[in-house]
């Protein structure tokens, strides 16, 4: 048996579909029978209200809350779990340093994002521009879709409070230069946030190596549930924060007239979190820190490598991101010329191919690249090369029909 095939044995739904192409997980990643395990696990035995109670049920699910939060923090490698914040998703994390903050920002204050950032980190800061007055920038990209770190001198400023980029792109796979970013940040003095929602899938994080403020992900794109997501952010960053939601478990006390504030992490955690969800997910990530990624890394470029080669021989199929392989991961967006990715999309489901199609909720990066919409094959640690020649297969009769 291959690598892959035994990494995909641990998939409950590939191996119930063992026909099944699966190239959609930068969109979601299959969940780990480990990490399913521990839901139902958790569901069945230690189903309790955490922070509240005091009967063994309520400590149960403390405890293995608690131990999810050092889990995920031994992840990151967090000099703390207090700097562990669980949320619904990278969304809701990224929505929660726009407002909290957001909150500490003046008329006139500046934020950087970049235009390749997926809608999450884009229109959150917007809305906070438009409610706060401060003004938004735009890190453009280059032609093949990477951020044109050239461009930093000019747009940040002793005004720029903070930079919120991609780690990954979810439309090109392109790793963003974070070192690079970092550097030209601290020069001014601006905080640094990284959306981290594809990284995750390829590996554990170093958030402290990262040399960063901020990083946010989803459980359900490192082979977690869905539902639940992390903000990591740094102890002393998150302490200056004010709170983003109000409700039971974010305070300290609650007088009619005034509230204070719990301390880090529970202040960011308002109303009942997802439980069972966070411990499934330190689940995923455990096991995750127990494969070996050279091999796994190895074969994803292998993978990326094959596919672009063989979707280049198909006459009319344009790539998107970075010619190469070095500086992406395995996420391949593709044009064909005359044909809606929908359409061709919907052709390669009927040969058991997943894949997306449509704007990947990453507008402004597809405009710069000249499409409105593309298909998207997203590889993962499960995928073989019978997925890539399928893929190839697939497209190519995609193109026949259509065409
Ligand atoms: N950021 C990036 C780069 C993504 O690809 C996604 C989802 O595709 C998100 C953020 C948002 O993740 P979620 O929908 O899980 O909150």
């Amino acid at each position: 048996m291959s690598e892959a095939s035994v990494l995909r044995a641990g998939f409950p739904l590939l191996a119930a579909n063992p026909g099944l192409h699966y190239l959609d997980s930068a969109a979601t990643a299959q969940i780990h029978r480990a990490a399913l395990d521990a839901v139902v696990c958790h569901e069945t035995l230690s189903r309790a209200n955490v922070l509240r109670g005091s009967h063994r049920l309520a400590e149960a699910a403390d405890q293995a809350f608690d131990a999810a939060r050092r889990r995920v923090a031994r992840f990151l490698n967090a000099n703390s779990a207090e700097e562990v914040i669980f949320t619904s998703g990278a969304t809701a994390a990224l929505n929660l340093v726009a407002h909290a903050f957001g909150a500490t920002l003046r008329p006139g204050d500046r934020v950087l994002i970049s235009q390749a950032e997926h809608h999450s980190n884009f229109v959150p800061w917007q809305m906070l521009r438009d409610r706060a007055g401060i003004e938004l920038d735009l890190l453009p990209v280059t032609a093949s879709g990477e951020l044109d770190p050239a461009a930093l001198p000019r747009l940040l400023s002793a005004r720029t409070r903070l930079v919120a980029v991609t780690q990954c792109s979810n439309v090109t796979g392109a790793w963003t230069d974070v070192a690079a970013i970092v550097a030209a940040a601290r020069r001014v003095g601006a905080k640094v946030l990284l959306d981290g929602a594809q990284a995750v899938q390829h590996g554990p994080q170093d958030v402290r190596a990262l040399g960063i403020d901020f990083y946010a992900f989803s459980g359900h794109k490192c082979f977690g549930p869905g539902g639940v997501g992390v903000l990591w952010g740094k102890a002393e960053v998150l302490a200056a924060l004010p709170p983003f939601l109000g409700g039971g478990g974010m305070i300290d006390e609650v007088a009619p007239q005034r509230s204070t504030w719990a301390e880090l992490p529970r202040r960011f955690e308002a109303g009942t979190p997802p439980i069972a969800q966070a411990v499934g997910l330190a689940s995923a990530l455990d096991w995750m820190m127990a494969l070996d990624w050279t091999d796994i890394h190895a074969r994803e470029t292998r993978l990326g490598a094959q596919a672009i080669e063989g979707l280049l021989r198909i006459p009319g199929v344009r790539l998107l991101g970075p010619a190469g392989t070095a500086a992406r991961a395995p996420i391949i967006s593709f044009d064909i010329a005359g044909l809606h990715p929908h359409d061709v999309c919907q052709v390669l489901d009927h040969h058991q191919l997943a894949l997306r199609g449509g704007h990947h909720c990453a507008q402004p990066l597809l405009a710069a690249l000249g499409v409105d919409a593309c298909a998207r094959a997203s590889f993962a640690l499960y995928n073989d090369e019978a997925d890539v020649a399928a893929l190839i297969d697939g497209v190519a009769a995609a193109v026949r029909t259509l065409a």
